[in-house]
């Protein structure tokens, strides 16, 4: 059996929508690296009740292990800690050595408020360092602490209490995890493995085909718990299986191997890369500009997303209006009044405009009816140009029709013109491209 966990996320503002909720996927993300199963996500306000019944619930389906995110800081709606430990029977102590700890960062902190009343911040925040009786202390990040309660086999599963932003959150995982009570609750269980294979070009329908002939042709293909997603225009599809049992391995390697040989073309990642770190790794080196039009500056700002673009990402023009086409990239006029501005010929001028403008070797352009607006019978809403263009001579331009509404069809034409450039760059064929 795998260990089994379940995520509460506190917190009104999350609750409520007012913030989107950051932690409860990256903590699903890292649990499912680590081939813990995943139960449940809750989210609950700031109330005691509320979070103790959450607790209930997923002590009741029998997971063995709990991470809550967020109500950690001074304020008096910050209550998991306290509320864990009553939900776990445990009394609060005070952590002499910790409350020194969040002392010191206190200090160095309120250096910066010269006139602020230390003693009455630090009583504010000596409830910080009141831990639970018998639980793992995780060293604070900014000035919460987190905990580590361990479970009692019998109806308490182990609970990692973790801080509410997720920088702190994040940079205290690693503690979490290590600590003793998670390595407990984890060590007995079956390890598992999840590896993502990333496909693009292919309608949801043909990898479901795919997939049912996987179920009959590889051998303990129930060996292998898969899941499908449609992200960002590319299908990803996810593996668990256990890596220790080689049955288990060899039917993963035969999957992989059925959807890279029936699906040749759309298959672009089986190492879990992402089409944006593929195409980091392409234009290391070069210069890349881009000329865009309905995405309006996504995909100059996807492409710098990355750490360290700035060494091959020279920039890029936005050409929203025709006279932006014709002045800024140097589009004829006359090309735009023959084929319209969504046309191929305006997309490789403009993508040729890039070149010259920034003094690049790599230019992509994208021109495109983005919608609800402006579609018509032979360019409908959705259909989209793109040019990707090297300075020596080479370049593919290709128009798509992208489904959804304005912001879809906007993202989508960003992932279009990777996978585009993706191709012109590394030779490979790209599907539908
Ligand atoms: P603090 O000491 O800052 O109060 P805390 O551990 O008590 O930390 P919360 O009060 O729950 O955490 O949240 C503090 C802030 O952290 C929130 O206002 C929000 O900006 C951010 N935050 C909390 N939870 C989340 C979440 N699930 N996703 C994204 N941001 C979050
Ligand atoms: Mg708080």
């Amino acid at each position: 059996m795998s260990t089994r966990a379940g995520i509460v996320v506190t917190g009104t503002e999350v609750l409520t929508g007012r913030i989107q909720d950051r932690n409860g996927p990256w903590i699903a993300d890292r649990l499912l690296e680590s081939g813990v199963e995943l139960a449940h996500v809750t989210v609950c306000g700031d109330r005691p009740r509320d979070l103790t019944a959450a607790l209930r619930f997923l002590a009741d389906t029998g997971v063995d292990l709990i991470v809550t995110s967020g109500g950690l800081g001074p304020t008096a709606d910050d209550l998991t800690v306290e509320t864990v430990a009553r939900f776990c029977g445990r009394e609060l102590v005070l952590d002499t050595e910790l409350e020194a700890t969040i002392a010191a960062i206190l200090r160095s902190l309120m250096r910066r408020y010269p006139d602020a009343d230390f003693e009455a911040v630090m009583a504010a925040n000596r409830k910080q360092a009141l831990i639970p009786a018998g639980a793992t202390v995780l060293a604070p990040v900014g000035t919460a602490p987190g905990v580590v309660v361990p479970g009692d086999q019998a109806r308490i599963p182990t609970i990692v209490v973790l801080p509410g932003p997720p920088r702190e959150l994040q940079a205290m995982w690693p503690a979490a995890l290590a600590s003793e009570p998670v390595q407990d609750a984890t060590a007995t269980r079956t390890r598992y493995r999840q590896q993502t294979v990333r496909m693009f070009g292919l309608p949801e329908s043909s990898l479901a085909d795919t997939l049912r002939e996987a179920e009959r042709t590889v051998a303990d293909f129930d060996r292998l718990e898969i899941t499908t997603c449609l992200r960002r225009g590319e299908l990803e599809i996810v593996t668990r299986y256990e890596p220790d049992a080689p049955a288990a391995v060899a039917a993963y390697t035969a999957l992989v191997g059925l959807l890279t040989a029936r699906h040749p073309r759309e298959v672009f990642a089986t190492d879990g890369s992402l089409i944006d770190e593929q195409v980091a790794a392409l234009v290391a080196g070069r210069t890349v500009a881009t000329a865009e039009s309905c995405t309006a500056g996504l995909l100059a700002a996807r492409l710098t997303e990355l750490p360290g673009s700035s060494a091959y990402v020279a920039g890029g023009v936005v050409s929203y209006s025709n006279a932006a086409k014709s002045e800024l990239l140097g589009v004829d006029p006359a090309l735009i009044e023959e084929h319209g501005a969504v046309s191929e010929p305006v997309a490789q001028a403009m993508a040729a405009g890039a070149l010259r403008r920034f003094g690049a070797d790599t230019a992509v352009a994208i021109t495109g009816i983005a919608g609800p607006g402006g579609g018509s019978a032979d360019k409908p809403v959705g259909t989209v140009c793109f040019t990707a263009a090297l300075a020596d001579g080479r370049s593919l331009t290709r128009t798509v029709r992208l489904p959804g509404n304005r912001a879809d069809v906007r993202e989508r034409s960003t992932t279009v013109a990777m996978h585009l450039l993706r191709r012109l760059l590394s030779d490979e064929p790209t599907a539908a491209l």
